[in-house]
């Protein structure tokens, strides 16, 4: 848990490894403002004698003695304080569209107890709409349509979320420390007072779905929308009440000790051809639990991989260029510890960052799944076609190809970089290429303390294989890129990933009647990208067979390292500043989606035309600027000819 004594010990761990394979090690600590819980509790208020105190605990389970050690209270990070009672009213996930449902039917929440399903949107989102509507405080439950029996055998008989497990998991709709926005969290630094922080002000607290059925069970008042029901066996009503709840949250806010400190980790591989540029990769080191998916698996992913590249060093295949293993802490409560080190170092990362690959839940099935910038995904398949699948039946690649079914010529899908993990502050705030990985599978202990070591050798990967595989696709993407010669980014794939998003831009501008707003300008400078793209690779290949000069690849890597710095911008989105890349982003109104060209989907969304004419102009400013970058990139390899 980040913020206590355990996470200086974890980093001490990672360090010592670390240090003992050979690496150059350093540590960075940050001062967060981060209240930890000191009463978490929750009544269902009855007429008269029937009221009684749910035990919010998960309850231990036998054969699993992990699951009877302490555990951290079940409480959302950054949730308000309070002691509150009110009418409960279910409002389904507590997504935007289901209070206008609300509303449409005639349903207040103010002052209520609203119950809301995980799912369907980052918890952060359903908080903030809870608490926009008026309600007292938010219970947010794991209903067993979404990751209980209905899905499978639940824990310990099978893999999925049992009557008393609890979702934990933070509120906060930022990056980073609230206290300091935009800038690292060192020590003795001005910070936002209390008052003044983009955080939650209503209690907000994770229940099971054996708690929830005691509180909605005998709601009453309006009937839901049929799509409302959910698994628990009775049917659900919207209230309000008549059953009641009391809800009560206290923290450490008032004290000194609301700064915590917390701590990040790198091992350093100094690089022999390019020292000054850096692949970074990192995981997040602090859990809500045990945290065996989430995420000690994405953690020795990362320190097994340094291990292997340590180990080829030490047979004298030193890197070409500069390798970090990073582990972040306070990841959970808001990608805080990465985004920190992003904020405080972002002047080094801007000019030197090649890649950041991130590792978060490495290893918890079978099912392999990849993302991240579409200029590193060709790299991606590449290694994924070299490492073996632990089905013994082919490559990683030719297992993913089959279990995701696309046909001959198409790629499996991958994922776009939206929110959720520590390569936020390397992607949406600079820039820097980034790539994820891992292997999933089904599991409904996500940020419980059944996310544990027994789960993990019964459920999600007995035998460790897929955590090997993982990590030796960490090893292999680091050295990959840290050895070509020239950087292997793919903006032919980019821009012709960029193009496939037209469509939709252009049908939601039709939508609006906005005849004299077009994305003319756009589709030119992404074809002008796609030609340089196309250029470039040529020149590259050509170039690469005669043996080019270190200066000549050193001219050329730096100018590739501009060109997705060129899709950023300085001032930000409008309506998020720290939000400075013009690609993608999370969805403001959903916190897990992504959303495409932000800066001109969000001036759309706001109805503004003028707007929206001047950010396209804008967005087109820059892919023409991303273009330049690859014709300076190409010159120093045509020159030499
Ligand atoms: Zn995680």
């Amino acid at each position: 848990m980040a913020g206590t004594p355990a996470q200086a010990r974890t980093r001490d761990y990672v360090m010592s490894q670390m240090k003992a394979w050979g690496l150059e090690t350093e540590a960075r600590t940050y001062d967060v403002w981060m209240p930890h819980p000191t009463e978490v509790h929750v009544w269902r208020v009855g007429q008269g004698t029937d009221t009684r105190e749910l035990s919010l605990a998960e309850p231990p389970i036998e054969g699993d003695s992990t699951t009877t050690l302490p555990q951290y209270p079940t409480v959302n990070g950054y949730s308000g304080e309070g002691d509150v009672t009110g009418d409960i009213v279910y409002v389904n996930y507590g997504l935007i569209e289901d209070y206008a449902v609300l509303d449409s039917l005639g349903v207040s929440v103010k002052g209520s107890i609203v119950v809301a399903r995980y799912g369907r949107s980052f918890r952060g989102i359903k908080a903030r709409e809870a608490e926009k509507h008026g309600a007292a405080a938010l219970l947010i439950y794991s209903d067993p349509q979404d990751d209980g029996y209905v899905r499978g055998d639940v824990y310990p008989d099978g893999p999925m979320r049992p009557a008393g497990g609890v979702q934990r998991g933070s509120i906060l709709n930022m990056n980073g420390d609230p206290s300091t926005p935009g800038y690292g969290s060192v020590s003795g630094t001005r910070r936002t007072p209390a008052d003044q922080m983009a955080i939650p002000h209503i209690p907000v607290v994770p229940i099971s779905y054996g708690n929830a059925a005691e509180l909605l069970r005998d709601v009453r008042g309006t009937a839901i929308p049929s799509t409302w029901q959910g698994g628990l066996g009775f049917r659900y009503h919207l209230g309000p009440g008549p059953v009641r709840a009391r809800v009560v949250v206290h923290d450490d806010r008032a004290r000194p000790t609301v700064i915590k400190q917390i701590f990040d980790t790198f091992g350093v591989i100094r690089g022999s051809e390019f020292p000054e540029e850096i692949v970074m990769i990192g995981a997040h080191r602090d859990a809500w639990g045990p945290g065996t998916a989430d995420n000690v698996s994405g953690t020795v992913s990362v320190l097994e991989a340094a291990r292997a590249v340590a180990d080829a060093l030490r047979a004298g295949k030193r890197p070409k260029r500069t390798i970090i293993f990073a582990t972040w802490d306070a990841e959970e409560w808001g990608l805080i510890g990465s985004t920190e080190y992003v904020e405080d170092d972002s002047l080094r990362l801007m000019r030197d960052a090649v890649a950041y690959l991130n590792q978060d839940v490495a290893a918890q099935g079978p099912r392999f799944g990849g993302g991240g910038s579409p200029s590193l995904r060709a790299t991606l398949r590449d290694i994924a076609r070299l490492v073996p699948d632990p089905n013994g039946k082919g490559s990683v690649y030719a297992e993913w190809r089959r279990q995701a079914a696309v046909p001959d010529t198409a790629e499996p899908p991958m994922g776009d970089p939206g929110g959720g993990s520590d390569f936020a502050g390397f992607y949406n705030h600079l820039g820097i290429p980034i790539a994820d990985w891992g292997f999933g599978g089904a599991g409904g202990v996500y940020h419980s303390q059944y996310d544990d070591y027994n789960w993990m050798a019964r459920f999600g990967d007995p035998g460790y294989a897929y955590h090997a595989t993982a990590a030796k696709i960490s090893a292999a993407m680091v050295l990959r890129l840290a050895n070509a010669d020239v950087l292997p980014y793919d903006y032919v794939e980019y821009a012709r990933t960029m193009r496939r998003y037209l469509p939709a831009l252009e049908k939601s501008i039709t939508d609006r009647k906005w005849s004299n707003v077009s994305t003319l300008a756009v589709r030119a400078s992404i074809d002008r990208l796609e030609q340089a793209a196309l250029a470039f690779a040529q020149t590259r290949d050509a170039a690469l067979a005669g043996n080019p000069s270190v200066d000549v690849l050193r001219r050329t890597n730096r100018a590739l390292l501009q060109v997705e710095r060129s899709l950023t911008r300085l001032s930000g989105l409008r309506t998020r500043p720290w939000f400075r890349n013009l690609i993608y982003a999370a969805d403001e109104n959903n916190g897990y989606a992504n959303v495409v060209f932000p800066s001109v989907t969000e001036a759309i969304r706001a109805g503004d035309a003028a707007l929206t004419s001047r950010e396209l102009v804008d967005l087109a400013a820059r892919f023409e600027s991303a273009a330049r970058a690859l014709g300076s990139a190409r010159e120093p390899l045509v020159a030499r000819r």
